[in-house]
């Protein structure tokens, strides 16, 4: 197994923010990582300080001008003569009949919700995100002697929200998409297998109508719950896509035992896609203590959930995105990597 992460992992520091009639506190904080790192430290692993493989991946899967927008767009927000304040944040979402004339027009064109703002330093850490996990899939891809058949990814912030040219849900790069997409290089078939407590509305619609990347996701309910509009068992996929999208809506208040009933019909597909590589989205968000959780996972179940990932017997990338309980992240880590080991 190998672990890979950046030390540039907290130059990113979401102020707080307006949403559902209250200011939050951003719960997509540095301490996040900071905490996630103690767990292979605690385990003897090494962890793999990621190196730069430029952004041509990146742009396989985002719009020029969004990847553009995010590197360039703090800057040009400071720019600005009257003083719009300390993140890149305007409350406006108008991704359409948009030219995108001036830096607040240009948020309004690809920050799809308040929950993704940047400012000083947010670029340097959503990049090396990015290259967190392109580091495992370049592995993978050079490997010769079968080191890379379970690679974990440690990095902030996560990215399974983000689409072709929005941020949102504390994403901004989908690292999962850019991955999937470079691995494609060399392997036919690549699975996703999303467990994080939310739906991926980002690598459903990157991957909607094509086939030769499945999407499976488990996720709480969208109805009442971010992200909202999509997370449908209904959302099949559409054109040569159409079945290579499937989601596994929990009902709120789940059960363990539920979460893995889902979990199971989402292995059972992705096995019957025969896929060359998966790539595991893992949100520490279905923590029964998190305060995102729709659903009760224990430490003990990570656990079970890598068994789960390892047993379908392919090559496997672990992202780990969501999870809000700063203060368990390392044990649950811990018990998922113990699952790994095993
Ligand atoms: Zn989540």
């Amino acid at each position: 197994m190998k672990i890979y992460s950046h030390r540039d992992n907290n130059t990113h520091q979401p102020l707080p923010y307006f949403s559902y009639g209250q200011m939050r506190e951003p719960l997509e904080i540095p301490q996040r990582l900071e905490e996630l790192l103690k767990a292979p430290k605690a385990l003897g692993l090494d962890v793999i300080n990621a190196k730069d493989l430029g952004i041509n991946p990146i742009l396989e899967v985002h719009d020029y001008g969004y990847v553009e927008f995010l590197k360039n767009g703090y800057e040009e927000w400071k720019a600005v003569e009257e003083d719009l304040g300390a993140q890149v944040q305007t409350g406006i979402y108008v991704p359409d009949n948009n030219p995108g004339l001036g830096i607040m027009a240009k948020a309004a064109k690809y920050q799809a919700d308040d929950s993704a703002p940047f400012g000083e330093g947010s670029w340097n850490t959503i990049y090396w995100s990015a290259q967190t996990a392109l580091a495992a899939a370049d592995a993978l891809l050079n490997d010769k002697s079968n080191q890379s058949a379970i690679q974990v990814c440690l990095s902030r912030p996560p990215g399974h929200h983000a689409g072709k040219k929005s941020a949102g849900g504390f994403c901004y790069l989908n690292n999962g998409a850019i991955i999937a997409q470079y691995l494609r290089q060399k392997y036919a078939k690549i699975a996703i297998i999303d467990t994080d407590m939310h739906h991926g509305q980002g690598v459903q619609e990157i991957f909607y109508d094509r086939k030769d990347v499945l999407y499976t996701s488990v996720h709480g309910s969208p109805i009442n719950f971010y992200p909202a509009v999509t997370g449908h068992e209904f959302e099949k996929g559409e054109g040569e896509g159409y079945g290579f999208n499937l989601n596994f809506p929990m009902p709120h208040g789940a059960s363990e035992e539920t979460f893995f009933k889902h979990v199971d019909q989402s292995i059972d597909a992705v096995k019957l896609y025969n896929p060359d590589v998966v790539i595991h989205i893992l949100g520490f968000d279905v923590f029964e203590e998190d305060p995102e959780a729709r659903c009760a996972v224990s430490t003990k179940g990570f656990e079970v959930l890598a068994q789960n990932m390892k047993a379908i017997d392919k090559s496997l990338i672990v992202l780990v995105e969501g999870g809000y309980t700063v203060d368990k992240l390392n044990i649950n880590l811990q018990s998922f990597l113990k699952g790994l080991m095993t």
